[in-house]
């Protein structure tokens, strides 16, 4: 297992998690095997979005006096009223069903979530009501860990993280929405299907979602990581090929800020295909191919596959790159963390010895050598 650092909380995350939606309304011994599992190979955080008492007790229950050796991503205003999964922001509701959380969990949530903050609409509900001061007060008495909130909708996360409120975010992230105008809502996609003909390259909003959590050191763990299963299977891909499950992994652990996968396992055997993922060589986890078939769609930009390497002089060329992009966001104030991590590479675009061969294997013709030598200008040490 990796861990990553989850943004500003501090907290050390195994990159792969696990979200348990898909273990609600399965029998306790299922549930039970598919904690242990998950326990016995290391992942360290849960996401516990579902709000049914049952599910939520039998989690509990199985984790037993493990409970402190897992992160919970818990959420706030996840309801199911009249049986039904809902989100709800009246303050009464909101607190019994998260109080109810509480009490099943030991009195503490990890990561205490501002549920599904998708429109206009959502925002104004949570931060002009005293839905927010309740978040506040909750973290002020000590029992979330630290506050977050999941979204679909880049251009909403980017207002919310404004905010300066949150510490971290639960986001959707795959290939397929990453593409997506940032007006279309996914979610619709997840019901119908993709478009492919709406595919223009990364979405800029969602590149700008990306860099600013890395500006601001937003930790991101990710939801929909498959797309509801549609880019893995043969009929509903809107690619010319499915993804393998390594390759969304892949994929999302390659976006900027991204510590954590949640992925939505249901048995021991999902968890151990699932980690099967570190042990894969890089040409299995390898993206671009697919991705390519609309290259014209990514020319010129990073997608941080890692299809240019090896790279003679040693130089991580995505991770670079990735920095590079960041210190564009806005070369006048670069955050130091992001100079920081580009001195501690042990091998930096000053190495390049502009021997040109990523160019020739980048699927969609990134000026490597060009970047190198920013990469050097914008962040190295003559700075
Ligand atoms: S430079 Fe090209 S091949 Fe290398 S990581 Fe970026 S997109 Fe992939
Ligand atoms: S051109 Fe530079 S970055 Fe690319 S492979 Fe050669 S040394 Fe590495």
């Amino acid at each position: 297992m990796e861990y990553r650092e989850l943004g500003k909380t501090g907290l050390k995350v195994s990159t792969i998690g696990l979200g348990c939606e898909h273990l609600d309304g399965k029998p306790y011994t299922q549930i039970e095997e598919t904690i242990n599992a998950a326990l016995e190979n290391n992942i360290n955080i849960l996401d516990v979005f579902m709000p049914g008492k049952e599910i939520r007790e039998n989690i509990a229950k199985a984790l037993g006096a493990r409970r402190n050796k897992v992160i919970i991503q818990g959420h706030i205003g996840s309801t199911d009223i009249r049986q039904q999964y809902d989100i709800s922001r009246d303050l009464p509701t909101v607190r019994r069903y998260f109080e109810d959380i509480l009490r099943i969990f030991g009195g503490f949530i990890d990561l205490g979530m501002m549920f599904f903050i998708d429109s206009e609409e959502d925002y104004k509900n949570v931060f002009e009501t005293d839905f927010v001061k309740y978040v506040e007060h909750l973290k002020k008495q000590g029992y979330i860990g630290h506050i977050g909130f999941s979204s679909h909708n880049p251009a909403m996360a980017i207002k919310v993280i404004n905010t300066g409120l949150p510490e971290m975010l639960l986001f959707s992230i795959n290939p397929a929405f990453d593409m997506l105008p940032s007006e279309e809502y996914i979610m619709d996609h997840l019901e119908k299907g993709f478009d492919p003909e709406l595919f223009r390259g990364i979405d800029p909003k969602r590149a700008e979602l990306y860099k600013l959590c890395t500006q601001k050191q937003i930790g991101i763990t990710v939801m929909k990581t498959l797309g509801g299963g549609k880019l893995i299977s043969p009929k509903h891909t809107p690619f010319a090929k499915p993804l393998t499950v390594a390759q969304c992994i892949h994929y999302a652990l390659s976006r900027p800020a991204v510590a954590s996968v949640m992925l939505g396992c249901q048995t021991p055997g999902e968890i151990l295909k699932a980690i099967r993922y570190f042990e894969l060589d890089a040409s299995e986890k390898d993206y671009a191919e697919i991705l390519g078939t609309m290259r014209n769609d990514f020319i010129g930009n990073c997608v941080y596959c890692g299809h240019c390497q090896p790279c003679p002089a040693g130089i991580d060329i995505a991770t670079v790159n990735k920095y590079l992009d960041i210190a564009r966001l806005d070369s006048a104030h670069i955050p130091p963390s992001i100079r920081s991590h580009y001195l501690s590479l042990a091998h930096s675009g000053s190495d390049c010895i502009e021997c040109g061969n990523c160019e020739k294997r980048c699927p969609f013709g990134v000026p490597i050598i060009k970047n190198m030598a920013e990469a050097e200008r914008l962040l190295g040490k003559n700075n």
